[in-house]
């Protein structure tokens, strides 16, 4: 396959809100590696950080998909033509965290995310077989974005008949919906402070939606709850002034996972001492060994993945679908990119 290491075409980031698309070298794969073609990559929320920064002059896009197009010589699990998603966050490898697939608390763990360029090169380890039902658009929420809220709600423990909120009715926080459900809560409560996105969690199931800027969600919450607060609150949003409010919804007992938002400034700590048991667990992204179950979930039908795309764009209009998914969030919710 001489002929395939020429250029390809990748897209780089030259400026606050600029993306280039220009020509680079196809990467070289080692022995250990699969050369993909990539055929779409997802924006996902965390995207805005580099985004709205200076020039990083780096390919970024962690929520691809791709066909196995060339092997190296000790990569043999997977076929010429085979569909596969990179797992983005690389380990290395040795450690008894990676040795388990949990690549997320290896001290030596980096980001690998190159999906918006034509080929990559994955280490056999690192790659995902996605099964025939799922068309490109779907698959590229297989990973991040279908594994992280399951993470979350996995270690959020949650039992029949609880109530949950969740705060943020993105793309993570209305699979958190539907996984909610899965999981047997009886209430979920979704809230946003958009109104299409609260319309469409409705539409997939939940029991209430609160639009944040028009209602007092903090009362209607405690008003449902008679008084006592949520079992669990799922927080998708990335800010401190998110995580605390989410927090402030808690019953005594009740569980905050924080998928997206850091805890800096945030003003709830003193309700964490005494007698009133509230926990908040952090998640990150997913263990590597979830991704099979995930599938089995989705393929049960009770989550719908199709409804999240909204728009699909081609490689050349990179610049107006991260427009859209930014500047617009009234009208869209799963923005991927075609390649
Ligand atoms: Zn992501
Ligand atoms: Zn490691």
């Amino acid at each position: 396959m001489a002929n395939l290491y020429q250029k390809m075409n990748a897209a780089f980031h030259v400026g606050k809100h600029r993306i280039a698309i220009r020509e680079t070298p196809i990467p070289k794969i080692s022995e250990d590696e699969y050369l993909i073609k990539t055929k779409a990559c997802a924006i996902c929320g965390s995207d805005l950080r580099w985004w709205s920064r200076e020039a990083t002059n780096e390919i970024h896009g962690h929520e691809s998909i791709g066909i196995v197009v060339d092997a190296g010589r000790n990569a043999t699990a997977f076929q010429e033509g085979d569909r596969v998603i990179p797992y983005v966050i690389r380990g290395c490898g040795r450690c008894a965290f990676c040795s388990r697939g949990f690549y997320i608390y290896c001290k030596q763990n980096t980001g690998i995310t190159t999906g918006f360029a034509e080929y990559q090169a994955v280490p056999e380890r690192y790659l995902m077989d996605v099964p025939g039902c799922f068309n490109d658009e779907e698959a590229t929420l297989l990973g991040d974005n279908l594994g992280t809220p399951l993470r979350a709600l996995r270690k959020a423990s949650v039992e029949e008949g609880e109530t949950a909120v969740v705060f943020g009715l993105g793309p993570l926080g209305l699979i958190a919906i539907q996984g909610l459900l899965f999981f047997g809560a009886e209430n979920v409560i979704g809230i946003d402070v958009q109104k299409n996105r609260c319309d469409i969690a409705t539409e997939l199931g939940a029991t209430l939606t609160l639009d944040a800027s028009t209602v007092d969600f903090h009362r209607q919450v405690f008003r449902i709850t008679k008084g006592i607060g949520a079992h669990v609150v799922i927080n998708t949003v990335d800010a401190a002034d998110a995580a605390a409010a989410a927090f402030n919804l808690l019953r005594p007992g009740g569980r905050l996972i924080l998928i997206a938002g850091n805890c800096t400034g945030y003003g709830g700590q003193g309700e964490l001492r005494g007698r009133a048991e509230r926990q908040i667990i952090g998640t990150f992204y997913f263990p590597r060994t979830d991704y099979e179950e995930n599938i089995r979930i989705v393929r049960s039908g009770l989550i719908n993945l199709k409804r999240l795309v909204s728009h699909v764009y081609p490689f050349e209009e990179i610049n107006e679908a991260f427009e859209m998914r930014f500047k617009n969030p009234d009208k869209c919710l799963k923005v991927v990119i075609g390649l």
